[in-house]
């Protein structure tokens, strides 16, 4: 086939290890610049540019797509599914879950656990909120949040409080969430590629540190994943129309709580926990979808 992989880091682990497994696998590869593409909008058919000149014909396109230009890529990924382009990540799919709010709305509605979490605006409606989803000690998180920055533990009703208005004062949306105090400073990053985990590590805190992020110091260790906890989160990924996601879980006395899915999961830290070839999964399941589209109709 040939593929396209948009991605603003061509030297980095991800990217390289998906450019070398479509390579290996005698797929003709491309790693496109998502910030290069021009949208024409004029002319009778949907078009894309690259780089001012008009792009050649893709099997399928991998997106990429860094939290920083989710709008301008996303309309780039939405031009190639209006090409009839494959992709395994819709742009719906990733604004979706790039947005705390809105991701946590859509798996609400589906029956996926998550830790009770709440939104409010209005400074009067804080306490009750934190009330709400078991009072303190409260985790609060900035709605645009990455790598654990603007994950707070609040250990007291008041100085959530005093957290949530500062931040509100400075426009900042937040998210009163219950703390899952058994989750013990670990979560679990399974990696969904079409409807199974290829891949699944756990994560954990360092010191006494909640926040298990790799970039807070955490360590990883590869995981055996209860079936409970494969079939969350493929049911996750497949809610938010991601077919390649990375879906971050707690361990709750009560199973899975679903924290977040994230539509471009890094491949260098469950590489190297699993020692699996999840890039070489994914060219695989592409190549699939490419050969026989029919399979997923149902799904799409
Ligand atoms: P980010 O998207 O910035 O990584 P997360 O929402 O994943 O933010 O939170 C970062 C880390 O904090 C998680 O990996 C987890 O270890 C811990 N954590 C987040 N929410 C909770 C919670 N409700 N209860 C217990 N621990 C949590």
């Amino acid at each position: 086939m040939k593929l396209a992989i948009l991605s603003r880091a061509p030297r980095s682990y991800s990217t390289q290890r998906l450019r070398s497994a479509a390579l290996n696998r005698g797929h003709d590869v491309k790693v496109l610049n998502t910030l290069r593409f021009g949208i024409d909008l004029a002319g009778d058919e949907p078009d894309l540019q690259f780089r001012g000149k008009p792009l050649s014909d893709y099997d399928a396109v991998l997106p990429r797509i860094g939290n920083s230009i989710t709008y301008y890529g996303t309309a780039v990924v939405r031009q190639f599914e209006q090409m009839d382009v494959y992709t395994p990540n819709t742009a719906a799919g990733i604004s979706n879950s790039r947005d705390k709010l809105r991701a946590t709305q859509i798996l609400s509605r589906h029956n996926i656990g998550m830790p009770a979490t709440t939104f409010v605006r209005d400074r009067a409606d804080v306490i009750p909120a934190i009330e709400r989803v078991g009072g303190a000690p409260v985790v609060i998180k900035l709605l645009e949040g990455t790598q654990g920055i603007g994950v707070i533990l609040a250990p007291e009703i008041k100085v959530a409080e005093a957290i949530i208005e500062t931040l509100q004062s400075t426009r900042q949306n937040v998210l009163i969430q219950r703390f899952i105090k058994e989750s013990k400073g670990r979560d679990i990053r399974a990696l969904v590629v079409g409807d199974r985990v290829v891949a699944a590590m756990r994560r954990t805190a360092k010191g006494d540190e909640f926040r298990s992020n790799v970039h807070r110091g955490g360590s990883v260790e590869r995981v055996e994943l209860d079936p409970e906890y494969e079939r969350v989160a493929v049911r996750a990924a497949q809610i938010m129309g991601l077919k390649v996601a990375g879906v971050d879980m707690l361990e709750a006395d009560a199973g899975p709580l679903v924290m977040e899915v994230n539509s471009s999961p890094g491949l260098e830290g469950i590489e190297a926990a699993t020692k699996l070839d999840v890039a070489g999964a994914i060219i695989d399941y592409i190549d699939n979808q490419v050969a026989f589209p029919h399979i997923d109709v149902r799904e799409r």
